[in-house]
């Protein structure tokens, strides 16, 4: 069972005061048992930590009262509270903050409670089911960040006078490339054809694919096509898409695909718009941490620079292992932590975060995170929704992103804007980002 540190204590304080106050405010810490005081100017914040309940808040049975949510409709938790919708109370110049916001703050970032699970059962792939963010209800909500929003509206009203600057938020459209060409080599025509005629039982999708598969022939593929289009749309917008792009052998649930001139072509019309062009870590990266770095050169090789943001294929992740291999790699942005059967926020937050180093107690030192919210396959296929729930969901999560200053990473394959994918490319992708 893990236990939280001081260290733990201090880098939680240190997120929660950076998203009330981005612009930064000095204060000092004294830790205690079952207390925290932080002191800012005159004033003392007491913040209860219930370390000896951390197993009960994982197990789903820890006590809460409900407070508003800041970033939209609904309520959140604060865990440990005794009334509902009160935050704080004041007493002269000392302020109670009336639940722990420490504790569940700290075991969404750092994500410790993948670790118990990792530790009973050799996951790889933590479900949300699991998830505290899923027993209490709240993977809809970015909870980290409201309980940053909630001591920025107390500090507030404790001192009115505190320069605040809020943050932008930002829409960051994020592209894995899984395939790069469907019609290479062009016997994989046939094959595809037949999976929509029989698989898929659509003539539609069928005769739209045999409409590319001719133009493959002499013009361009849909896949490197895609790679333009979005990258297109997203400058029109004003976004920067960015593109992460595959390395692995082909086995097993990785294509492994060839950078023919036509994909190079594709990848120097995207630098040339300004895309930021990253790495896509094959499926067994996970289990065999020496092909990161193979497969990542071949990609620099094919890309032409250093790769240093991307994510992991199928949202592979091993709280063990994983952050150390990109780290170790010299990587600087990951995007992985979302869920692949859920949208929503895996780590609590929407803001770009050090992750913290469960094993030697400290945050990375060059790695940053940038959760992942919405994948097109969550919406379009697992959840079983409709392009109306689809879209409904999506555009509530990128309201409460912009409302918690954070970062709305959207996830959209090159491979989802055909092949049945049209429309929900169309009345979900194109609609949301256009409403940023
Ligand atoms: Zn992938």
């Amino acid at each position: 069972m893990y236990v939280i540190t001081d260290n733990a204590v201090k880098y939680t304080l240190k997120f929660l005061f950076t998203v009330a106050v981005p612009n930064g405010i000095s204060y000092s810490v004294e830790i205690g048992e079952k207390a925290i005081a932080v002191k800012i100017k005159e004033y003392t914040i007491l913040l209860p930590i219930m370390r000896e309940e951390y197993s009960a808040l994982l197990s789903g049975i820890a006590k809460y009262q409900k407070i508003q949510s800041l970033t939209g409709e609904g309520t959140i938790p604060l865990f440990f509270a005794r009334e509902k919708d009160i935050f704080y109370t004041i007493d002269g110049k000392t302020v109670a903050v009336c639940g722990d916001i420490v504790t569940p703050s700290f075991v969404m970032l750092s994500r410790c409670e993948e670790l118990e699970t990792y530790e009973a059962d050799g996951l790889h792939d933590f479900p949300a089911s699991q998830s505290i963010a899923c027993k209490y209800g709240f993977i809809d909500y970015p909870i980290v960040d409201e309980y940053g929003l909630y001591l920025r509206s107390m500090l507030k009203r404790l001192m009115p006078g505190l320069k605040i600057i809020p943050n932008k938020p930002k829409l960051i459209p994020t592209h894995d490339i899984d395939d790069i060409e469907r019609f290479k080599p062009p016997k994989r025509i046939f094959t595809s054809l037949a999976t929509d005629l029989f698989r898929l039982k659509s003539l539609k999708i069928t005769s739209q694919s045999a409409r590319w598969a001719i133009r493959s022939l002499y013009l361009d593929d849909p896949y490197t096509h895609a790679i333009k289009y979005l990258c297109d749309f997203s400058k029109r917008l004003g976004f920067v898409s960015e593109f992460y792009f595959m390395g692995a052998a082909p086995y097993g649930f990785d294509r492994g695909y060839a950078y023919s001139k036509r994909a190079i072509d594709a990848i120097r019309y995207a630098d040339e718009k300004g895309a930021v062009l990253g790495f896509h870590a094959g499926y067994y990266t996970t289990e065999r941490p020496e092909l990161f770095l193979q497969e990542k050169e071949r990609v620099e090789a094919a890309i032409g620079r250093r790769a240093i943001h991307g994510r992991q294929h199928y949202l592979r992740f091993n709280i063990k292992s994983t952050y150390k291999m990109w780290e170790n790699n010299g990587m600087k942005t990951d995007s992985t932590l979302g869920y692949n059967e859920r949208e929503g926020y895996r780590c609590g937050t929407c803001h770009e975060f050090k992750p913290y180093d469960l094993q030697s107690d400290e945050p990375f030192k060059v790695l940053s995170e940038r959760p992942l919210i919405i994948m097109d396959g969550t919406i379009a296929s697992r959840r079983n929704l409709t392009i109306g729930q689809g879209y409904h969901n999506v555009k509530t999560l990128m309201d409460r992103c912009k409302k918690a200053e954070g970062n709305f990473v959207v996830l959209w394959h090159n491979t989802g804007l055909t092949r049945g994918m049209d429309e929900w490319f169309k009345d979900v992708y194109c609609k949301v980002l256009t409403e940023f």
